[in-house]
């Protein structure tokens, strides 16, 4: 618990000494005479797009706040492994690249969830690892993940006031020369933080935003050699299991008939089941969860 809150800590002070520093540079640059067009630039800046290395940052920071309700399993061996079939399937997602990559880590908890942190820090439950039964299966909830930190959607869930509120608070000649404002741009980030945590965590995406992420799930498993069938027999367990069930997934990623026939559709040909699907699956029963 200590230890995430100093990592929230320590994630927002690189971030704002990386804005610092960028805007002093900035500064340094800026002749007298351009001062004059400086009201431009400001709203300029008011409307930009959060970057990548705060997209990472803002991720990290909700990733310290999951930690500090729910704790790693501490596996070496089965964190390489769902790591390896993580990596497998976001090579071949959207969006490869983040700007520190992808991370997947497994929550010891009996809940079946999985979550996506901004920058692609990705994060499955114990309880959903088990209802997977393939290891196709658990690329297809990796995939959805993944797709989720492709298609930006915790990270676009900062509502634009709060982003251009952060932005101005960096703008001003006070965050710029002293760290007079470093209090408020932390408290403003925290607001950003509230956000993304809110929804991934409390509130869950759209409905549009999880059909997108399962037609995404498809295609990269095709892409990746993997069964994009596992996207619906996934879905199917958990529409199974939603009976009774009432937290986790079940909120903030609602199986429904909908969104099974949705994904039924995309799928298509079933894919030949030969001895690679063998193979993997006996690698995944190996795992012992
Ligand atoms: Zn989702």
């Amino acid at each position: 618990m200590k230890r995430g809150n100093q990592w929230v800590v320590a994630a927002l002070l690189t971030a704002l000494a990386l804005t610092a520093g960028g805007c002093a540079t900035g500064m340094e640059l800026i002749p007298v005479a351009t001062i004059a067009a400086k009201g431009v630039t400001k709203a300029a800046a008011a409307s930009r797009p959060i970057s990548d290395s705060e997209e990472y940052y803002v991720g990290r920071a909700v990733g310290a706040r999951i930690l500090a309700q729910q704790s790693l399993r501490q596996d070496p061996e089965l964190t390489r492994y769902v790591n390896e079939v993580g990596q497998a399937v976001a090579r071949k997602s959207a969006r490869p690249q983040t700007f520190r990559g992808y991370h997947f880590a497994v929550l010891e908890t009996s809940e079946t969830n999985a979550l996506a942190c901004p920058g692609g820090l990705i994060f499955i439950t114990r309880g959903l690892l088990q209802t997977c039964e393939t290891e196709d299966e658990l690329a297809a909830v990796l995939a959805h993940e993944v797709a989720h930190v492709a298609n930006k959607d915790g990270i676009n869930s900062i509502s634009q006031a709060r982003w251009t509120e952060v932005l101005t608070a960096m703008g001003t000649e006070a965050a710029k020369q002293y760290g007079g404002v470093a209090g408020s741009l932390v408290s403003l980030f925290e607001g950003s933080i509230d956000d993304v945590f809110k929804t991934i965590v409390v509130n869950g995406y759209s409905r549009t935003a999880e059909e997108a992420a399962d037609a995404a799930a498809v295609q990269t498993l095709k892409q990746a050699g993997y069964d994009p069938g596992a996207v619906a027999s996934l879905l199917d367990k958990m529409m199974a299991k939603e009976k009774g069930a009432s937290g986790g997934m079940f909120k903030t990623h609602p199986p429904t008939g909908e969104r099974l026939s949705k994904v039924k559709a995309l799928v298509g040909e079933a894919p030949a089941a030969g001895k690679e699907v063998a193979a993997r699956t006996s690698r995944f029963k190996k795992i012992k969860i």
